[in-house]
C-alpha cells in the first residue's frame, strides 16, 4: 500500500475499516491502522459514536438501557422468538404458546410483519411485539439517519399490524454500536439482548436434547432466545417448546413478557 497515492490510500483503508471493521482492522496491520485513527473513524455510522453534534434533541432522553437479562431470585422467565412472523412456523409456535398459556415475547422484522400480518391477526393477546428492524440488516453498519428511518418504519408497521406500540428493539445479529444505540434511543426504547439461547447445532432432530440443555441452563430472570422463522434445523427448538414449557413449570419457574420481565426489577 505504500506505494500508492497518499489519496487513494486513505480511500483503501477508509473502505476496508467501514465494510470489514472488525475483521478488517487485524488485516490493516498497526501501523495502518493508527493511520486510520489519525483521520477519524465517521462519526456517523459503523463503530463511531454516531452523535450529531449539537442535536441533543436527536438522543431521546439521553439515556438507554440494555438487558440481557434481569437479576431476580423469582423464577421467572421470557421466551422470545426472533425473525418472524413467517407462514411455516410462527402458527405453531403461536399454537404452542395458547395452548399452555404463555405469554412470549416476538422481536419482528418490519417487512415480514408486512407481508403475513393475517398471521398474527386476533393471535397475539398476551403476547408482547418487539422490533428487530424492517429488513434484519445490520443497524451498526448504517448511518445513523438510516438506522433510525429503518427503526421509525418498522415502529408503524408493527403498530398498523399488531396494534402495539413497541418499547423494545433487539437489534439485528445482537450488534450494538454507534447508529444502533443512537437511532434507539430517538426512539425511546429499550435494548433487549439474551442470556440463554437455542442450540439448534448441538441437538439435530433431537428435541427433547434440546429441551433438556434449555431445562438444566436456566436462571431466574434468564430471556431466552429462539428463532420463529429461518432455517430447517431451527425447528428442533420449537419442537422442544411444549417439553421446555413442561419442564420449566415442573421447577416452578413462570413465563413472562420482556417487559413484564424487567417490571420484576424495579
Ligand atoms: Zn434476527
Amino acid at each position: 500500500m505504500t506505494g500508492l497515492p497518499r489519496s487513494r490510500r486513505r480511500d483503501l483503508l477508509r473502505g476496508g475499516v467501514l465494510v470489514t471493521f472488525g475483521a478488517g482492522l487485524g488485516v490493516v496491520g498497526f501501523a495502518e491502522a493508527a493511520d486510520v485513527v489519525d483521520r477519524k473513524l465517521p462519526l456517523r455510522g459503523g463503530a463511531a459514536s454516531a452523535v450529531v453534534p449539537g442535536r441533543p434533541d436527536l438522543l431521546g432522553n439521553g439515556r438507554l438501557e440494555a438487558n440481557w437479562f434481569v437479576p431476580t431470585g423469582r423464577r421467572i422467565v421470557a421466551l422470545t422468538f426472533d425473525d418472524g412472523p413467517g407462514p411455516d412456523w410462527t402458527p405453531m409456535v403461536l399454537d404452542t404458546l395458547h395452548q399452555r398459556g404463555v405469554p412470549a415475547t416476538f422481536f419482528m422484522v418490519g417487512e415480514r410483519a408486512r407481508r403475513h400480518g393475517e398471521l398474527l391477526r386476533g393471535r397475539l393477546a398476551g403476547h408482547e411485539v418487539g422490533s428487530h428492524s424492517w429488513a434484519h440488516h445490520d443497524l451498526a453498519r448504517l448511518p445513523v439517519e438510516e438506522a433510525y428511518e429503518d427503526l421509525a418504519r418498522t415502529h408503524r408497521e408493527l403498530v398498523a399490524v399488531t396494534g402495539q406500540e413497541p418499547r423494545l428493539l433487539r437489534p439485528p445479529y445482537g450488534h450494538l454500536a454507534g447508529s444502533t444505540l443512537a437511532a434507539a434511543v430517538r426512539m425511546g426504547y429499550q435494548l433487549v439482548l439474551w442470556s440463554q439461547q437455542m442450540r439448534e447445532a448441538d441437538f439435530p432432530d433431537d428435541p427433547a436434547g434440546q429441551a433438556r440443555r434449555i431445562v438444566a441452563d436456566v436462571h431466574p430472570g434468564a430471556i431466552i432466545l429462539a428463532h420463529d422463522v429461518g432455517r430447517r434445523e431451527r425447528l428442533v427448538s420449537l419442537h422442544a417448546l411444549p417439553e421446555i414449557i413442561d419442564q420449566l413449570r415442573a421447577r416452578g419457574y413462570e413465563f413472562a413478557t420482556v417487559s413484564q420481565l424487567l417490571a420484576v426489577r424495579r
